[in-house]
């Protein structure tokens, strides 16, 4: 088969390779669609200590089931692979699950012609859905996961908050979307690249560039940050207001300072929220299948042949799009 290979930092090569063999438990999936994450770019950059060269990236997929249960399906998948009996799996968290591994970081990802899953993690798709929507799955399961977080912590139903989304890549974007669709009338979104405005705007939804104009102090209810920047992080403290929620999302650098003061005197809840459940991925194959996060027509599609320079287009700026999906 073909493959995308990590080999270095921002070296990416396509190579065939022996079809990986097939343990017992486990399918093998004809990836039809599948997305480049921010965390394949940070593991591209070579910062990703975890996604250790050769190996093929990624984690968001779709496919057809070749091989193993299922044969003949339309899947997505759950890249987490769970023990399913720890502590955290036994209580319905199996984001957090002690044992987990994961594809495209400690497994071979999907950057591929076909790649090789736990039966457990396959997900059936209703009929009808295309495999690049599908392949959005796991990246809105996160925003659904992170929504869901922030909204048991508010003090009065989500829709009649003021909520502000930092950044428009992927994340940011179907933050926005399902936060729309949850009903939240008053949303704004910040994001610095005037092509990704463009393309939210186009989606429907209110933006700002806030080196123009930064939110206003105490403005909202609940921020989700989305970037995960030192700067972001004092803008979203900076804009909620008192007993309101942030939650980060982003994992862009760890740099300080973050102002703890003002999270005591403002009574602020900090929350950060991993990946999804299980559950969280199912309810998320319904929700993009019914189309209520509208169009989707934002997502551009590549062959696996163009993925070394899609990875080179994102880091440069130089895609309107925000998500790039391969169709190996
Ligand atoms: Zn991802
Ligand atoms: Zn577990």
């Amino acid at each position: 088969m073909q493959a995308l290979f990590y080999t270095g930092p921002e070296q990416m090569e396509l190579r065939d390779t022996e079809l990986p063999p097939l343990a017992a438990g486990e399918s093998r999936v004809r990836v039809l669609a599948t997305g480049i994450c921010g965390s394949d770019l940070h593991a591209y950059h070579g910062h990703d200590p975890r996604r250790v060269p050769p190996m093929i990236l990624g984690h968001e997929a779709a496919g057809e089931v070749v091989e193993g249960a299922l044969v003949g399906k339309r899947v997505t998948m759950n890249p987490l692979v769970i023990c399913g009996h720890c502590d955290y799996c036994r209580e319905g968290r199996q984001n957090l699950c002690s044992n987990r591994t994961m594809l495209g970081m400690n497994r071979p990802g999907t950057f591929a012609d076909s790649v090789v899953v736990p039966d457990h993690c396959l997900i059936e798709l209703p009929d009808g859905m295309s495999p690049v929507v599908a392949a959005l799955t796991e990246p809105a399961a996160t925003v659904l996961h992170a929504i869901n977080r922030l909204e048991r912590s508010l003090a009065r139903p989500l829709a009649e908050a003021r909520v502000l989304v930092i950044g428009a890549g992927a994340v940011g974007l179907l933050t926005g979307l399902m936060l729309r669709q949850r009903g939240v009338r008053r949303l704004t979104l910040a994001e610095t690249n005037p092509l990704r405005r463009e393309t939210a705007e186009r989606a429907g939804l209110t933006m700002i560039d806030p080196r123009q104009t930064p939110p206003e102090a105490d403005s909202v209810e609940a921020v989700f940050d989305c970037v995960g920047a030192a700067v972001t992080r004092a803008m979203a403290v900076q804009a909620t207001r008192p007993g309101g929620a942030l939650m980060h999302l982003g994992l862009q650098d760890n740099d300080g300072p973050f102002d703890m003061r003002a999270v005591t005197l403002k009574e602020l809840i900090v929350l950060g929220a991993y990946t999804y459940t299980p559950n969280d991925l199912h309810a998320t194959v319904d929700l993009l299948a019914s189309g209520a996060l509208g169009s989707l027509d934002w997502v551009e599609t590549r062959g696996l042949e163009g993925g070394a320079t899609a990875f080179a287009d994102l880091v440069a700026g130089r895609t309107a799009a925000a998500k790039i999906v391969l169709t190996p």
